[in-house]
């Protein structure tokens, strides 16, 4: 089977966006693929104000919960901790001193996350650690958003800058992207993608997979439309469109019977629909976290486990790699 790797950095609650754009795919193909899913926690470092150490043990172990609660099973996919597998420091240090500064200037989500900070440089070389993530498990195909197209596309690049300096070392892997629900947006401002750390200080923004119910319909009453009234299928605002996106991803219907259902229909009637869908599968998920979140033995060995199978893999390839630079 074609290995997929992919990860949801530990910097809040998990969004319906990480949902639909990521562990929902992963969840569903699951049997189509040799799977490893991590969770980024050296990422979740980048943005060292935002961080107390309290909450990092706290939303590490939520998402591992949530993972499983998800539909990850560890008897088919590899969970495991970033930081447990020391191979993508190591690895990221040498991809930081291969990788042109050049090209981290490019990348989009540096540019915003930057804005009004003091950013670190982990911030600016997160990228390159994000490829030794991928590349350290010669991934084929790397399940995510739309927005991480780019970081995708510099680990390719990345992959063959190395692979034509040392030798032959990385698989170079493609992005795996939904056709639709791969950008889900604010609901309190459709121009920008829903983001778990922003939800963090944004009251409105996002569906959380944890929020109770009466917090997700408020969010949905309440999200950003335009000064009509009713869905026009030949005129949607982005806040409407997004609404669609969302319920379509999260039925499983077509675009066209989405609108063929809604078309002339109030934005009230809309959202309180797609309020009933968005519980219906949230719901199971929340009890079925709530049972395993309890269970401390078994998640740090799903965790214990998942580093060890993880860290054969990338310490193979590690260790290609540090005798390719002379490192061995
Ligand atoms: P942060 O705000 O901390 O960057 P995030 O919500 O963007 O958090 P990430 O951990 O950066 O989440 O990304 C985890 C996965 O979820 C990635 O595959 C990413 O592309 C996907 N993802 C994130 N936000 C969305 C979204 N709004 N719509 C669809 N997919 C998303
Ligand atoms: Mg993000």
């Amino acid at each position: 089977k074609p290995r997929v790797l992919s990860g949801i950095t530990a910097t809040g609650n998990l969004t319906i966006g990480n949902y639909i754009g990521a562990l929902s795919v992963w969840a569903e193909e699951q049997d189509s693929y040799d799977n490893f899913f991590f969770i980024a926690d050296l990422h979740a470092l980048t943005i060292p104000e935002a961080i107390k150490a309290d909450d990092l043990r706290r939303r590490i172990r939520e998402i591992v919960a949530l993972y499983l609660a998800c539909g990850l099973d560890p008897a088919k996919s590899v969970l495991f901790l970033q930081s447990r597998v020391p191979a993508h420091a190591t690895l990221g240090w040498i991809f930081d001193c291969v990788t042109p500064v050049s090209w981290l200037e490019r990348m989009t989500q540096y540019k915003s996350k930057s804005q009004g900070a003091n950013p670190s440089a982990g911030l600016f070389t997160y990228p390159a650690l994000m490829a030794a993530d991928i590349l350290l498990y010669q991934a084929q195909f790397v399940p995510v958003g739309d927005d991480q197209r780019q970081h995708v596309e510099l680990t390719r690049d990345i992959a063959n800058r190395f692979n034509s300096m040392f030798g032959q070392c990385f698989r170079v892997p493609d992005a795996l992207i939904r056709k639709s629900g791969a950008r889900i947006m604010g609901l309190d401002d459709p121009t920008a993608k829903m983001s778990k750390s922003k939800a963090e200080t944004t009251e409105g923004h996002a569906i959380g997979l944890l929020d109770d119910p009466k917090k997700i319909r408020k969010a949905i009453m309440r999200a950003v439309t335009d000064a009509g009234s009713a869905v026009d299928r030949e005129n949607l605002s982005p806040g409407v469109d997004n609404l669609l996106v969302l319920h379509e991803a999260l039925s499983g219907a077509t675009r066209e019977a989405t609108l063929d259902r809604f078309d002339g229909n109030g934005y009230g009637t809309l959202k309180k629909d797609l309020a009933e869908l968005v519980l219906d599968k949230i719901t199971p998920i929340q009890s079925r976290f709530a049972e395993i979140h309890s269970e401390t033995g078994y998640l740090d060995q799903v965790l214990a486990d998942g580093a060890e199978k993880a860290a054969a893999v990338a310490d193979a390839t590690l260790n290609r790699a540090m005798a390719l630079v002379g490192l061995r």
